[in-house]
């Protein structure tokens, strides 16, 4: 009587997590400094301290019922007021509480926007690679197909000519996920034009709305001084998947949102839609301690130093050792083509020297290998003469 594909889903790790539960255990085996992982995006970081001042503030100050009870389905109307009025003063986006859906982090966010734009088993939703593998798992979960758009490997852009053959009837959303996991890569405002234009021509092709849903874990993970276009203010029908498990280091404590702009097409449906996709599966009223820490400390910069070094170490490193790689603007990750063209095989080579790296292929591009440079900054320097090893051996 057991769900084959749940018991699957829990039965098979994850390769990023199969690296990472290894990695525990040749630490322990081997000691912590001989191990060098890369393989979770776990931030590294930790959260500012006014977080765990505020924490210790409500705990002192406010109830404890209130504190520890659930909240609305939908959170907090202080919270979902905050966030509002951030989107308001940071994008130029008039947001407002309504149409804010407080989730526990992006993954519940995705999942109810997929629950919520799932007709029927012939539903569409396009990613385009190399992108997170989860994305597969949250809406074939919905009961909805999950199509590809081959990674543009020259800069991680957009192929448009395989997009635009990949759009039908059937599409209800693509997923755009800027900055990028797996490649760092930042969508440019061209990028995002064409899409836009795209989209439109195909809604009225096909006469109904395409959406896209925005994932954003990383917007707030950029160097440079580089900016992340904010997609609603591109393309109407777009929304938008948030969390503050990057930003603010809190992905343990499972808070982010939906917002569904009620400039959309079928807002108040698709909001009360993503409400009852979040009923459905009991994602209602997020941890309720979260909801109130974040309405006070939405806004607080992340802290990037750390990251800054480690890309700059590795990035810079590996290039000198001839490795390609896409340039970093965003994220805590580095897209590494394997020098012998294989992702799979080099991130064997790597494993028999402790070296843990993603094979690109559970990102639909078989040829790399993901780094998440999250990791302390010993790691980083220990890893490099291991890299310039395995390039030789190549
Ligand atoms: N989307 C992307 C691209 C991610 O990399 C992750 C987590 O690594 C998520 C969504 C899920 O994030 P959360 O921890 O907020 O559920």
């Amino acid at each position: 009587m057991i769900n084959k594909k749940n018991l699957k889903l829990g039965t098979e790790r994850s390769a990023i997590r199969e690296l990472f539960e290894y990695g525990k255990k040749q630490k322990e085996l081997l000691g912590a400094d001989k191990v060098f992982d890369f393989s979770l995006g776990n931030p590294s970081t930790p959260a500012p301290k006014e977080i765990d001042e505020t924490i210790t503030d409500i705990i002192k100050n406010e109830s404890s019922v209130l504190t520890h009870g659930y909240t609305s389905a939908a959170g907090l109307f202080e919270t979902r007021k905050a966030i509002a009025g951030s989107i308001t003063n940071r994008f130029g986006v008039k947001a407002s509480p309504e149409e804010i859906y407080i989730t526990c982090g992006a993954a519940a966010a995705l999942c109810t926007v997929f629950g919520a734009l799932t007709k029927d088993s012939d539903t569409e939703f396009i990613a385009i690679a190399p992108y997170f593998p989860e994305y597969k798992v949250f809406a074939e979960g919905q009961g909805a197909k999950f199509k590809v758009v081959p990674a543009e490997t020259k800069d991680f852009q957009i192929d448009f000519e395989a997009l635009g053959r990949l759009i039908n009837e059937n599409t209800a959303g693509i997923i755009i996920n800027s900055p990028n996991n797996p490649s760092g890569t930042i969508y440019s405002k061209e990028t995002l034009e064409e899409l836009s234009s795209i989209l439109s021509a195909k809604e009225k092709e096909f006469g109904h709305a395409i959406y896209i849903i925005a994932d954003e874990p990383y917007r707030e993970l950029v160097y440079n001084n580089k900016s992340v276009p904010y997609i609603p203010s591109i393309y109407n029908n777009t929304v938008v998947c948030y969390s503050y498990s990057k930003a603010l280091s809190l992905p343990g404590e499972r808070i982010g949102y939906v917002y569904v702009p009620s400039f959309l097409e079928n807002s108040a449906e698709l909001f009360a839609a993503v409400a009852g996709a979040g009923r459905a599966m009991g994602y209602v009223c997020a941890p309720s301690l979260m909801q109130k820490v974040i309405a006070k400390c939405l806004d607080l910069p992340p802290n990037l130093e750390d990251y800054k070094i480690n890309r700059e170490i590795l990035y810079n490193g590996l290039s000198e050792l001839g490795y390609e790689c896409a340039s970093p603007d965003g994220a805590f990750y580095l897209f590494v083509k394997a020098p012998n063209g294989d992702g799979n095989k080099f991130s064997e080579m790597a494993k028999l020297k402790n070296l843990l790296i993603v094979p690109g292929e559970s990102f639909g591009c078989k040829e790399f290998v993901r780094i998440s440079y999250c990791v302390d900054t010993e790691t980083v320097k220990g890893a490099l003469p291991l890299f310039k090893e395995l390039i030789e051996e190549c």
